[in-house]
């Protein structure tokens, strides 16, 4: 491949196929709950990536994720990923128990916390870096750009100092750091986007994801696009721009991700992102075209 693709790291690091169990802890986010805001982020339709808020106990919830998996793949190991809002926002003592009760099974061989810079405080730090020795703990920091008026506009709620302290205290822990980025995001020029995976190139993170932006029902984004205030990328657009940024990334990052599973229930755009074989197939053959190398752009720090 000509990038670092999730699967052929999970299979080199665990030897073998390794699925990902989505789990729900419970949690909001302070983007939700007054503390930065009550709207969201603008994109966000509250849905915290589950359709319902699952109450099920980890335990109840790994179980039944597996059902779905062990079918097809019955020696199959799992990452146990905590997906739903952000999933540091609480106490230890609530984290602890949540967190050990999931690395717990044989076979699950690492965690995966989707979270905010702005949710990691020192005890929580702490927390994830005990964790870390026992089982494999990546945290997931939902960035999507550098660019402060883009960040007012989605309504992040933090500063790009927040992520850069964030990013410097798990990597000073041995964790392993994954950061979020949307392309096509209102307002943004190709070049903006560039910097962004360049930004992310060099802050550190061991992974990547890379999403399209989805403009979904119900959300403030969606109020914005019927009113013609912005377009959504096409797909030639799209493909461009992950080649740009792919570039810019280290050799070694692995790419979690490079489209985004928009809920097709409430998709209102781009619609051709739900034929996701049609956006693979173009992906591969464009990169194959285009001779893509990752990292072809990536200039290490200090050679700059
Ligand atoms: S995207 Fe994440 S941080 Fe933003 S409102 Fe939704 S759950 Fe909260």
């Amino acid at each position: 491949m000509p990038y670092r693709t999730l699967n052929s790291y999970l299979r080199q690091r665990f030897g073998c196929k390794v699925y990902k169990l989505g789990l729900d802890g419970g949690m909001t986010c302070p983007n939700r709950d007054g503390t930065c805001g009550t709207g969201g982020c603008i994109f966000c339709d509250g849905a915290g990536a589950f359709a319902a808020k699952n109450t099920d106990s980890v335990f109840t919830q790994l179980s039944q994720a597996k059902k779905l998996v062990a079918s097809k793949a019955p020696n199959a190991k799992y990452i146990a990923y905590f997906q739903a809002f952000t999933n540091t926002y609480a106490p230890v003592s609530v984290l602890e128990p949540l967190f050990t009760q999931a690395m717990e099974p044989d076979e699950i061989v690492a965690v995966s916390i989707a979270t905010r810079p702005d949710c990691l405080p020192p005890d929580v730090l702490d927390l994830l870096s005990r964790l870390n020795k026992r089982k494999p703990v990546w945290v997931e920091l939902g960035l999507q750009t550098i660019h402060p008026q883009t960040a007012n506009y989605i309504r992040r709620g933090y500063d790009l100092a927040c992520f850069d302290s964030a990013i410097s205290a798990l990597k000073a822990r041995n964790l392993e750091v994954i950061v979020h980025m949307i392309l096509g995001l209102p307002g943004e020029t190709e070049e903006m986007m560039v910097e962004t995976a360049r930004y992310i190139g060099h802050s550190g993170a061991d992974g990547i994801k890379l999403h399209l932006l989805h403009v979904l029902e119900g959300t403030d984004l969606a109020k914005d696009y019927m009113a013609g205030k912005f377009s959504t990328l096409t797909l030639p657009q799209y493909l461009h721009l992950l080649q740009r940024c792919l570039a810019q990334l280290p050799p070694q990052m692995v790419i979690h991700r490079l489209t985004g599973d928009g809920p097709k229930r409430t998709l209102l755009a781009p619609l051709w992102s739900t034929n996701k074989k049609l956006v693979l197939n173009a992906i591969a053959t464009a990169f194959q075209e285009n001779n893509l190398v990752q990292g072809s752009e990536y200039t290490p720090v200090g050679s700059r």
